[in-house]
């Protein structure tokens, strides 16, 4: 292993109920996270962190599903785990997503006791019938009670995840809801453009011809909304994400530049490297039944690779090489020459550049020096809304 990672992704798969677009691992679960799986959980964490021998961490992000649902004993536990087994970095980037409807003062106390620096609170939309055909469990009034209370106690930064796109929704509704989210003066914004999975109840709505979806509407809306936030001084920096100055986050910042992370909880994925840029990432079984007992029988602490309930896929070189560039092109500041030098030990590949320079004579590439002499690499604006297509080709 190259170097011990510095993030941590914890993983809580629970929700309430579902919403109609999501495809992210999680169970319906009533309104309380299971203390058994915190028990487990927190022993995973405290296993990952020796393993990997992590000394100190930069970022932690706690993710779902819905971590809001739990209770503040349970976020302490887990933050006892990770500090009772590393450093954390006194600049760390601490995000927790939550859920509007599960915002209240004691709930952003019990974060902010806890070391929690950022917010990440998923607003979605804020016209009631987006809302309503997504089944999201909060409504525009909820989400409203959530932002002013954000706004009046909170003391850290937040981001805000909306999605353009929703079935019900159009561009009035759309840019209303952002002019007003806006005004809530969050330090970053995700704007997702509706992507409709097949194993989700609009995949299924879809197949089934219960609703048109015009996916041309749905990205000419995206626009609409990127060209808005830009307009309000949010700088536009990776594919849908948008913040102030100096404010981007600094846990997804480890993914888009080809580093490691350990990720904890049923689900969750783990990436080291290797010194020569292959690497092995972990999945977590999706068995929360099956993750719980084996941690369960664990009494000692592990400190060799045990059989985990994972999932274990070695990324060869050529692999990585391709992440690195699938991953790094998402930025609007593309990637750096000398950066895949450091990781791969050798320059940028041929067919790399060939495929660049010529989407670049098309004004889809932009490359330009950085500060230091370094050859950066990059999507154009228009460029980056044919990303996807500039990685088939690259593949
Ligand atoms: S609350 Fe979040 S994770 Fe849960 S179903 Fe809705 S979008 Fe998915």
């Amino acid at each position: 292993m190259s170097e011990s990672p510095s993030s941590l992704y914890i993983h809580i798969p629970f929700c309430i109920s579902k919403c109609a677009y999501c495809d992210f691992f999680s169970l319906p679960k009533g309104n309380k996270v299971p203390d058994d799986y915190i028990d487990a959980l927190c022993k995973e964490i405290i296993y990952r962190i020796t393993v990997l021998k992590i000394d100190s961490l930069k970022t932690i992000y706690i993710g779902g599903g819905t971590p809001s649902l739990l209770s503040k004993n349970q976020f302490k536990k887990i933050f006892s785990a990770i500090k009772s087994s590393c450093n954390l970095s006194p600049s760390a980037e601490i995000t927790v997503e939550v859920n509007p409807d599960d915002v209240t003062e004691e709930l952003l106390d019990g974060l902010w006791d806890c070391g929690v620096n950022r917010l990440s609170c998923g607003i979605q939309s804020m016209n009631d019938a987006a809302l309503k055909r997504a089944c999201r469990r909060a409504d525009s009034t909820t989400n409203r009670k959530a932002l002013s209370l954000i706004k009046e106690k909170w003391r850290g930064d937040t981001s805000y995840d909306l999605i353009s796109g929703l079935p019900g929704d159009d561009e009035k509704s759309l840019l209303a809801g952002l002019e007003e989210i806006v005004s809530y003066k969050p330090s970053h914004i995700s704007l997702y453009s509706l992507t409709i999975e097949e194993k989700t109840p609009f995949g299924s709505q879809l197949n089934e011809g219960l609703f048109d979806y015009d996916f041309d509407f749905a990205d000419k809306l995206w626009l609409s909304g990127r060209d808005f936030l830009e307009s309000q001084d949010y700088k536009w920096y990776e594919v849908s994400n948008f913040c102030r100055e100096g404010k981007e986050c600094a846990h997804n910042l480890v993914y888009w530049t080809h580093g490691g992370y350990a990720g904890c909880g049923s689900a969750a994925c783990g990436t080291v490297y290797n010194e020569d840029g292959s690497g092995q990432r972990w999945t977590n079984t999706t068995n929360v039944e099956d993750y719980i007992s084996f941690w369960e029988q664990v009494t000692e602490p592990l400190a060799e690779a045990p059989s985990l309930p994972q999932d274990l896929e070695i990324i060869d070189k050529e692999n990585s090489e391709f992440e690195f560039f699938m991953m790094g092109l998402r930025k609007l500041q593309g990637i750096k020459a000398r950066d895949y030098e450091s990781i791969f030990g050798e320059r940028l590949p041929e067919k790399f550049l060939r495929l660049f320079e010529d989407w670049e004579k098309k004004g889809l590439c932009v490359k330009r020096a950085g500060q230091d002499g370094d050859e950066i690499y990059a999507m154009s604006r228009e460029g980056m809304l044919y990303l996807n297509r500039f990685n088939m080709e690259l593949l």
